[in-house]
């Protein structure tokens, strides 16, 4: 639900045990250190890491200090990944905390969230763009797509709008399982960006949106090709709004059991060298891992090598959060540090399951020029059928 017990928060925050842990924790049988992926791209001040961050939230809430935009920074710079959660010995969950301290200070103007808000608000995407472009990438696959059916596609507002390849790539593997879908007509953005940056009431509102349109459709199952669709639609509608859809699937979760039962049957590709990234709404917050493994190393020609950092302690893209809006710098750097991180594999490419965080790498690989190519899994797995 959306209402916050202030009490029941302010104890979840006063667990802190000021630790630091979560700033530069030592993985030794890992061999990595340090978690927070704001913290080790930027100034490294305290505030830049959870512990830090707590105090901030703490002081804001109890009056001491003054609610403005600028004391208020701070709580933005975090992409809410999650890392510090699952290292941190003490009894709450930090991120979660964080999240909820951002929805009880959003009295507080925060000019770069409201701006995205009203967009969602205003155009159905974050992007203020003709929500009918959402479709757009379907005019090239030959066929036509009704907007009412069984399975529904949910395409989202990054891969329909900025890497519609990833739109193009799921209908392929869905098509070619023999699986006729939909895909709405006027898709409405799932809200993710307004749980996250505070904007509860707008984000309730939404949700019960969607749930009409969903319901209208007459979807009995919701495919998303987006992680953070996937945690929105399938976590987030009914803990926090009690909104309940058909089952939600990522389609990779979909494609593990089609490619188990027969229904699809990767051939041999090129010989690649290939790397998982976890994005964080599929991996620490669902516990979906497997999936997108299976499926990679179900493609003959994909030798799959892991990253050090991965599964429950994979370092973020460095986009959720608010944090590719609110500062797009810091959040391509971290997205710099993930491509470098591939790269020591050997990896050519490096595979995600989620274009938010695919956009990101692809900011990350411009600014460390580097020559890893950054996709989708569902590019390799569509190719491997065809
Ligand atoms: S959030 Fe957890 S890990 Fe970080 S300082 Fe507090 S108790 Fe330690
Ligand atoms: S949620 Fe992630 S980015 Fe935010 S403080 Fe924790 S480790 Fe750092």
């Amino acid at each position: 639900m959306t209402d916050i017990d202030l009490d029941y928060l302010r104890e979840e925050l006063l667990q802190c045990r000021r630790c630091g842990i979560c700033r530069n924790a030592v993985y030794e049988d890992k061999g990595f250190d340090g978690i927070c992926p704001v913290w080790k791209n930027s100034s490294g001040f305290e505030t830049s890491f959870m512990r830090g961050k707590i105090q901030v939230a703490l002081a804001l809430l109890d009056g001491e200090l003054e609610k403005t935009p600028e004391n208020a920074e701070s709580l933005f710079q975090c992409t809410l990944c999650g890392n510090c959660t699952q290292i941190c010995a003490a009894e709450f969950n930090p991120a979660e905390s964080l999240e909820q301290v951002r929805q009880v200070l959003s009295d507080i103007p925060n000019v770069v969230r409201d701006n995205l808000v009203e967009k969602i608000i205003k155009y159905d995407n974050p992007y203020s763009e003709d929500n009918t472009e959402k479709r757009k990438w379907i005019e090239g696959l030959g066929y036509s797509v009704p907007t009412k059916g069984n399975t529904l596609y949910y395409v989202g507002c990054t891969a329909g709008m900025r890497l519609p390849d990833a739109a193009v790539y799921t209908s392929e593997i869905l098509k070619s399982a023999g699986i006729d879908f939909a895909v709405l007509d006027n898709e409405p953005c799932c809200g993710s960006v307004m749980i996250r940056t505070g904007k509860i009431e707008d984000a309730k509102t939404n949700a019960e949106k969607v749930e009409e349109i969903i319901r209208n459709s007459g979807a009995e199952r919701v495919i998303v090709s987006c992680a953070g669709c996937l945690k929105t639609l399938r976590k987030d509608y009914p803990e926090k709004f009690g909104v309940k859809l058909p089952k939600t699937l990522h389609i990779l979760e979909y494609a593990e059991e089609l490619i188990k039962e027969g229904k699809l049957r990767p051939k041999k590709i090129e010989e690649v060298q290939v790397t998982y990234h976890d994005p964080c709404h599929m991996g620490r917050e669902l516990g979906v891992y497997e999936s997108p493994r299976e499926v990679l190393k179900a493609i003959p020609g994909v030798k799959f090598v892991e990253m050090d950092t991965i599964r429950e302690t994979a370092i973020c893209c460095g986009a959720g959060g608010g944090l590719r809006s609110y500062d797009p710098d810091l959040s391509k750097n971290i997205g710099a540090s993930r491509i470098s991180e591939a790269e020591e594999t050997g990896a050519t490419i490096i595979a995600t399951a989620c274009p938010f965080c695919e956009n990101n790498l692809l900011s990350g690989k411009k600014l460390t020029n580097s020559r890893m190519e950054v996709m989708d899994v569902v590019e390799l797995l569509a190719k491997s059928i065809r």
